[in-house]
């Protein structure tokens, strides 16, 4: 843990401090700097001080010590319009594995209006407890209120552990709460472990561009916070014949803060490139080299009745639409069948595909990194290798 202390005897009564604070949290008191409520340890102040009277100081609090009260493994039961999210399913499929591992109950919180009936669809994904918010005030996602009904459930149950989809519902809520409470939250993570020893939550994400896998521990801090995106777990088999226990969470409706008003919710009109549900995805990459040869790619796709992938090569040189991108900065994807077309296969592009269940690569150059993670490579031209495939396939199907 960390604290930020005022050497009061060194104050010079200066102010540079006040100014620095991007919180305004710091404040004069007769002549001497005093640090508020709601300090985020930015250290701002400490810096700014001219006669370093301004100190941070670290303490070492025992993971031990918290550990007495923190229990259980939490997911985020996201849904909209009732209907839950494909993440909560690869969530709680990791989720029971952390909680085993921690001898502590796996919990689908679910927040939103009439959503009780989706508790047995929880329970049969691995939900020990599910915990419902039930309230028209809920029916629609916005952050105010489910960040307060949320990180309110949090201060009281003490769970060891809370899980988020890295979706934009996720993305938004998870730092809100991460932040009301104070502690840490990791986005993005591509791996979660229980560390055996420290119990603590192992958390493995890319960093430094993809260049390095990063594993994060939220050392000092409960609960902690991970978001993980759409595809990267694995779903766990649904087991009807579970069922879980229901608490229901009473939701005060006057504490609840609500800055934003939704009138109406639009869905998003225009070609949707549905990559992250397809069961086949035929990509191309800057070996195509030039946007109208993306026509071979879509005739694959379109005969397998997949969809049509891209790198971000190809997306930045403007052949294709970023909503076709595979990858860490765009989607990622686990389908039955990856096919990579002139794609070499950067760690960014794998990161976004490498966990599909057959990876076919397709590469004029036989050291290629895709030929790492593919089960089937061929080395050779796409112009000559595509349209035969395209068309044996379409000879397949037809018989
Ligand atoms: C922070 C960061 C985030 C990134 N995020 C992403 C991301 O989300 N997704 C992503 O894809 N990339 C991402 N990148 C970029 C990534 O590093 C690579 O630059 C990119 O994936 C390369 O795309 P490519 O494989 O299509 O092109 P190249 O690396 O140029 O590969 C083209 C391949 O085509 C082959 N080829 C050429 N002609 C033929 C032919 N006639 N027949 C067969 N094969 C042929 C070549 O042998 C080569 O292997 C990111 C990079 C950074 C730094």
């Amino acid at each position: 843990m960390a604290n930020i202390r005022v050497i009061e005897n060194e104050c010079v009564g200066c102010e540079a401090c006040v100014d620095a604070c991007p919180f305004g949290v710091v404040s004069m008191s007769n002549g001497i700097a005093v640090i508020g409520e709601g300090c985020n340890m930015c250290s701002a102040c400490v810096d700014a001080c001219p006669a370093g009277a301004i100190v941070m100081e670290k303490t070492e609090q025992p993971v031990q010590e918290r550990e007495e009260e923190a229990s259980g493994v939490w997911v985020f039961a996201e849904q909209r319009g009732g209907k839950i999210a494909g993440v909560v399913h690869e969530l709680l499929g990791e989720g029971k594995k952390l909680a085993q591992a921690l001898g502590q109950p796996l919990a689908a919180v679910l927040l939103g209006s009439d959503v009780s009936s989706r508790v047995p669809e929880l329970a049969a994904s691995g939900a020990d407890i599910v915990y419902v918010a039930d309230h028209p005030s809920l029916a629609m996602f916005s952050d105010d209120p489910y960040a307060d009904v949320f990180a309110r459930l949090i201060r009281e149950e003490k769970p060891d552990i809370v899980l988020f989809g890295a979706t934009s519902t996720g993305r938004s809520l998870a730092p809100r709460i991460a932040a009301r409470l104070k502690t840490g939250l990791t986005a993005d993570c591509t791996g979660l472990s229980i560390d055996p020893e420290s119990r603590l939550l192992l958390q493995t994400r890319p960093a430094f561009g993809g260049n390095i896998m990063a594993t994060i521990r939220c050392r000092y801090r409960k609960p902690q916070m991970a978001t993980v995106r759409p595809k990267v777990m694995k779903r766990a088999t649904p087991d009807t014949s579970r069922v879980a226990a229901v608490r229901q969470v009473w939701v005060d409706v006057d504490a609840l803060r609500m800055r934003v008003k939704i009138d109406e919710f639009i869905e998003e009109a225009g070609e949707v490139v549905n990559l992250e549900d397809a069961d086949i995805i035929v990509s191309g990459g800057r070996g195509l080299g030039d946007p109208k040869h993306f026509s071979l790619i879509e005739e694959l796709a379109r005969t397998l009745g997949g969809a049509v992938g891209a790198s971000r090569a190809a997306v930045d040189a403007g052949w294709i639409p970023y909503s076709h991108q595979v990858g860490q900065t765009g989607k990622t994807v686990c389908p039955k069948v990856y096919i990579a077309v002139g794609i070499s296969g950067a760690i960014q592009h794998l990161a976004g595909m490498q966990s599909s269940d057959i990876i076919v690569a397709i590469n004029k150059n036989p050291d290629a990194p895709i030929f790492q993670v593919a089960t089937y490579g061929i080395v050779g031209d796409l112009f000559q290798v595509v349209p035969k495939l395209t068309e044996e396939f379409r000879r397949a199907m037809a018989e």
